[in-house]
């Protein structure tokens, strides 16, 4: 078994690119971020297979593919102030901290939340905010956003999101059913419309909240 992680993520890297992510922001990041640091031990020797991995309370860590896809779509600068909906480990927050100046993430879960906290603490990011609450209503303290991403699967794109996007601000965020969903990517236009863009079938966990999917047992 190879666990020589730093050959791993390089290969996921190449990989990555050969699927056409050409954002070399992104593609640096996840070069850099230690994946096999977010993932359960029991599933470290595939920490950079390029699929979901299972996370505590029925959670999953998004696909390495879909998190460099969505990052892509945001068109990312340094000095960006950026929201993430849905922390789950703390993986996309970690690369998100790696690109931009200031990230402020959001988990429902208060078990994942003190999960996503210890590792982004141990890697020793500063400029990456944990919070708990429903995430469909954003964080307007933090607001205006030049990006959000939305990284669990609603019904349509919230409109506190949207209300909490700044000038030209991107938000990329899976829309549809439970099942199956498409990454919608929604962008503020200089003369304050929204513009809509729908990209790739993708599968992720619900959005639950105010303004997404109803709690039920079943999806916790
Ligand atoms: N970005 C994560 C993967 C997230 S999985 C990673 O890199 O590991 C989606 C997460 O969204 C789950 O942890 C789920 O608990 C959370 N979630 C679902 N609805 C939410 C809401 N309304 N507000 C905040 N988090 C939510």
């Amino acid at each position: 078994m190879n666990l020589n992680f730093e050959a791993l993520r390089a290969e996921m890297v190449e990989d990555l690119r050969k699927r056409g992510i050409q954002d070399t922001a992104v593609l640096q990041a996840m070069n850099t971020v230690p994946r096999e640091h977010f993932v359960p031990e029991s599933h470290l020797e595939h920490a950079y297979y390029n699929g979901a991995l299972p996370l505590p309370a029925k959670q999953t860590i998004s696909q390495p593919y879909v998190v460099a896809l969505m990052l892509s779509a945001l068109k990312l600068q340094p000095h960006f102030n950026v929201l993430e909906i849905g922390t789950g480990s703390g993986y996309a927050a970690a690369v998100l901290g790696q690109i931009v100046q200031q990230v402020h993430t959001i988990e429902r879960q208060e078990e994942l939340v003190a999960y996503a906290k210890i590792r982004l603490n141990e890697l020793g990011y500063k400029n990456i905010a944990v919070h708990q609450g429903d995430g469909t209503l954003g964080w307007p303290e933090a607001a205006p956003y030049d990006a959000i991403a939305v990284a669990a699967a609603g019904p349509t794109v919230p409109l506190s999101l949207r209300d909490q996007l700044g000038a030209n601000g991107r938000l990329i965020m899976p829309v549809g059913s439970q099942k199956n969903q498409r990454l919608q990517l929604v962008w503020r236009k200089p003369n304050g419309q929204f513009g809509h863009k729908t990209l790739t079938p993708v599968r992720f966990v619900p959005l639950i909240g105010s303004e997404g999917w109803q709690s039920k047992k079943s999806n916790q």
